[in-house]
């Protein structure tokens, strides 16, 4: 807060289109999709209509006890899109509830299924982020937000993240990618009877600085919990809603988990809603005369928000009439290509992408892969310079996150990396 006081940061008023506008007139381009939500750009007709059009018969009910037509709606189709077998729908507000509505679904599962067994061991990866509450920290990775937290956490197993720049020295990255699946494998079949779940950010974990999976990390993950029984939580919260080129990351490497987490893009990045799908399999432990107390005693307030789920359903239908899909494969294209330039600059580390998900890591030393000293703040000069030139961007350290919007233009992506190519120039000097 005291570096942000200092540094007078916009205070934005509007939107159009994917511009942001501050109080002083300045136009921004949203270039991390205000924060990873933003899918169609801002002020879409389509998804403004549908709000309104909610606003006039109701904004919001309770799913206590009652069912609401927009919450049920969605729920069929994000069933009918999902991967095969995730047919039951819970809702919350956002990633966290998510994340903690799964665990919990888990936990409860395995003491009410037909053979119960008192299984208590999480699963996570090194470098994970499942949000913010409690049991999503519990199995996060990342010491800079979760390491405070120690004492206020569960202990969980962690799965080394599989990925090549954090290697120890001595190693080539294809051995050390090797190792983590093998790690992997072997810890998952040594606990297997007390894991209640795996949870995983498939493909890329975003908020450690977008680290890209091996090809096959994945589907590898799947099978060996599937040997054990143990279900396999997938957090799509930031992958989801096609980052990658599919509507879900999972899809990529044919996977259908257990349990699926899904918010930011869920409502085109409009409104606050999450929705974690389960199989018939595990909602059926939960079925059962009430006095038998095999309910899931967890809900939130605006559980179903009736124009949360008016957004969400205009945003799924923007993804079919625009082709989103294929606009993400085109800007996947450009993205590569206008990037490949900065790959041999002395102080990019490494450019990890996957589909439109781009992080550039910068190291003080790219032989030894020392990075800058933190009071530098180097990512975040970045940052402020790519403001400077009317781009809007974070960082995560030292490592700058490119996250346009599904449906951005080409052009504007490329003016994105112009921005970006020309901020690193600035702070960094030209690349020998
Ligand atoms: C952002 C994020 C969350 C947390 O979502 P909130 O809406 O901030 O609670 C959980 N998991 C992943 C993978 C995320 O990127």
């Amino acid at each position: 807060m005291q570096a942000w006081r200092e540094e007078n940061a916009p205070v934005i008023v509007a939107a159009e289109g994917f511009h942001l506008i501050d109080e002083e007139g300045r136009r921004y381009l949203d270039g991390h999709s205000s924060l990873w939500c933003n899918v169609h750009g801002h002020r879409v007709p389509a998804i403004d209509e549908a709000i309104r059009q909610q606003i006039d018969r109701v904004s919001h009910t309770t799913l206590l006890g009652l069912a609401n037509d927009r919450a049920a709606e969605l729920a069929a189709e994000l069933v009918r899109r999902a991967p095969s077998g995730l047919n039951k729908v819970f809702y919350s507000d956002d990633g966290s509830t998510a994340v903690e509505a799964a665990m919990k679904v888990a936990w409860q599962y395995h003491r009410q299924k037909p053979r119960p067994e008192p299984r208590d061991l999480f699963v996570g990866l090194g470098s994970a982020y499942h949000g913010d509450t409690i049991g999503a920290v519990s199995v996060g990775g990342i010491d800079t937000f979760h390491a405070i937290y120690g004492g206020m956490t569960f202990s969980t197993l962690r799965l080394p993240s599989p990925t090549a720049l954090r290697r120890p020295p001595g190693t080539t990255a294809d051995e050390y990618l090797a190792h983590c699946g093998e790690m992997m494998e072997r810890t998952i079949e040594e606990h297997a009877q007390r894991i209640a779940a795996v949870i995983v950010e498939p493909l890329v974990q975003a908020a450690a600085g977008v680290l890209v999976h091996p090809r096959g990390y994945l589907a590898r993950l799947r099978a060996v919990t599937a040997r054990h029984g143990i279900p396999l939580i997938a957090d799509e919260v930031a992958v989801g809603f096609g980052r990658t080129g599919a509507l879900f990351a999972c899809e990529q490497e044919d996977v259908a988990p257990d349990l699926l987490c899904l918010s930011k893009g869920i409502t085109g990045g409009y409104l606050p809603l999450a929705a974690t799908l389960c199989t018939d399999k595990i909602e059926s432990a939960f079925l059962g005369h009430p006095s038998e107390g095999r309910t899931f005693y967890h809900g939130h307030t605006y559980t179903g928000n009736p124009l949360a789920c008016a957004a969400s359903l205009a945003s799924l239908r923007l993804f079919d009439e625009n082709r989103v899909l294929e606009n993400v494969a085109v800007l996947a294209d450009e993205l590569r290509q206008q990037l490949a330039p900065l790959v041999a600059h002395r102080h990019v580390g490494e450019i990890r992408q996957c589909g439109i998900m781009v992080g550039i890591e910068f190291v003080a030393d790219r032989e030894k892969l020392e990075p800058f000293s933190a009071t530098r703040r180097l990512g975040h000069q970045l940052t402020l310079a790519c403001r400077r030139r009317g781009v809007i961007l974070r960082n995560i350290g030292d490592v700058l996150v490119l996250w346009p919007a599904p449906a951005m233009p080409r052009e504007l992506v490329r003016q994105l990396v112009d921005v970006v190519r020309a901020s690193v120039e600035e702070v960094l000097g030209k690349s020998e």
